[in-house]
Order: structure tokens, then sequence, then C-alpha cells
């Protein structure tokens, strides 16, 4: 070990709600940082306000990686830009890596929320990377894997993801009902995030707690955080038998 300073992975959870901010929480977005790690896991709506209430320095965030184009997960991102545009006065790239469609989907997102704005130039380059699930590609020095989620129409495009940064692996399911490509996401990952929508209620597209806890000794993560609640997964006493992630908490990754 040198001298210099080393920065632990670690993930903070900015926003660990719903779509509909179910016990007052915020959009889903996830922030990994290490030494050579600044990322964000989904930006959804509500994810600036989260953002500027945690004091994160927006500038430092190299790159994206988003599951899919439903507003709670992708929605933040006008907010994002321009405010990066106007006033935290990016100069650095961003790479956003997302399903395929990403390109149409960004235009769309942006010009639906500010007219105009996806035909305006930045100060910054932004890179928009398309990956398709059961895809693995380098950004840099940080791998991102997408799987097959079944999450609404076949094909989605919606995804599970798998990060691996700085010798350590970070699993999230998205949103999805359970699938088996869920078990290659989360095998032996240092860090799962799963999606508990409901205690025991089996729903098309999203996954409850029971069905996970059915599966866990297959996914065997070393550690397993629930998160995407409603609110009947956190009135739930069961809801605290596991690990549950909160707005701003902070999870080291050794
Ligand atoms: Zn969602
Ligand atoms: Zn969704």
């Amino acid at each position: 070990m040198g001298l210099e300073e080393t920065v632990p992975l670690s993930l903070q959870f900015i926003g660990c709600g719903d779509a509909f901010g179910s016990g007052g929480r915020f959009n889903t977005c996830f922030h990994l940082v290490g030494d050579r790690t600044n990322l964000l896991i989904d930006c959804g709506a509500s994810s600036l306000v989260a953002m500027n209430k945690l004091g994160i320095d927006r500038n430092a965030i190299a790159m994206m990686v988003i599951t899919h184009f439903h507003a709670d997960h992708f929605g933040g991102i006008p907010f994002f830009i321009l405010d990066a545009q106007f006033f935290s006065k990016r100069r650095e790239p961003l790479t956003i890596v997302g399903p395929v469609g990403l390109e149409a989907w960004y235009a769309r997102v942006m010009e639906t929320a500010f007219p105009g704005s996806s035909q305006a130039p930045q100060k910054f380059d932004i890179n928009l990377v398309e990956i398709g699930a059961g895809q693995s590609l380098d950004v840099g020095e940080i791998t991102v894997s997408a799987y097959q989620a079944v999450h609404g129409p076949p094909d989605g495009p919606y995804h599970a993801v798998r990060i691996e940064a700085e010798g350590r692996s970070i699993a999230y399911t998205g949103d999805t009902e359970w699938t088996p490509a869920l078990i290659p996401a989360a095998r032996d990952a240092d860090l799962f995030i799963a999606e508990a929508y409901f205690r025991d209620k089996a729903v098309f597209t999203h996954l409850s707690l029971n069905t996970i806890e059915a599966n866990l000794d297959q996914l065997r993560p070393k550690r397993l955080v629930l998160t995407h609640m409603s609110e009947d997964m956190l009135n739930h006493p069961d809801g605290r038998l596991y690990e549950v992630a909160e707005d701003g908490m902070v999870i080291a990754i050794d």
C-alpha cells in the first residue's frame, strides 16, 4: 500500500423509493463512489432534489447506468443535464449507459421536460452508450453487465445490472418480476440491491420479498439490501428481517 489516500468503495442511496413516493422516499438513484469510481445507478425524477439535499457534487459523477426508461428511474436526467449546463458548470464528459433505445429515449425525455433542450449544445460531452440484455461492456476500468428483466412487454427494454468496480461487484434487480436471469446477475455479488415491492403478493412486473427469499440459495449474495418498497412492504413487520435501504444511507462495500 502506498501512502496516498484511498477512497473505499461505497454506495449511497440517494433515493430508494418507488414511483409514487411511498414512505416519503425519493425515486431510485444510487451513488457508487470509490478511488476511481463515481457513478449513478438510475436517476429517477426526484434525484436532483435528493442530490441537493445530500450535498452531492454532481460534476464528479462520471457515469450513469440506467436500468429502464420509467420516469422513477430515468426522469431525473433532464434536471441533471440542465443543472450541469447552467448551475454546476460542468466541463467533464458524462457517459450514460442504458438499454437499447437510449438515444431516442434521451431526446424524448429532454424534449418532454424542457422543449428545445434535446438540441441545445452543452459545454461538456455526453456519451450515450447502449447495452443489450446479455451483454457486458467496459467503461474505463468499470464493467457493466445487463440482464433481461421482466417488467412489461417482452424484451422491455428493462434490465437488471451488475457492475464490477475496484474488485467488487454490485448487482441491482431494477424493476422486474422473478426471472432466472437474476441468478447470474446477483450470484456471489458483494452487494445485491433487490426490489421488494410487496411482502408476499405475487404480481406481474415486480418482485415480492417472498420470491427473493425463495431464491436466495441460488442468488447467494454476500449482502442483500431491499429497495423500491410499496407501503405494503414498508409497513410489514417482516420488512426488518432483512437490511432495508433508507434515503441517504451509505453502505461500505468491502
Ligand atoms: Zn420503479
Ligand atoms: Zn419501472
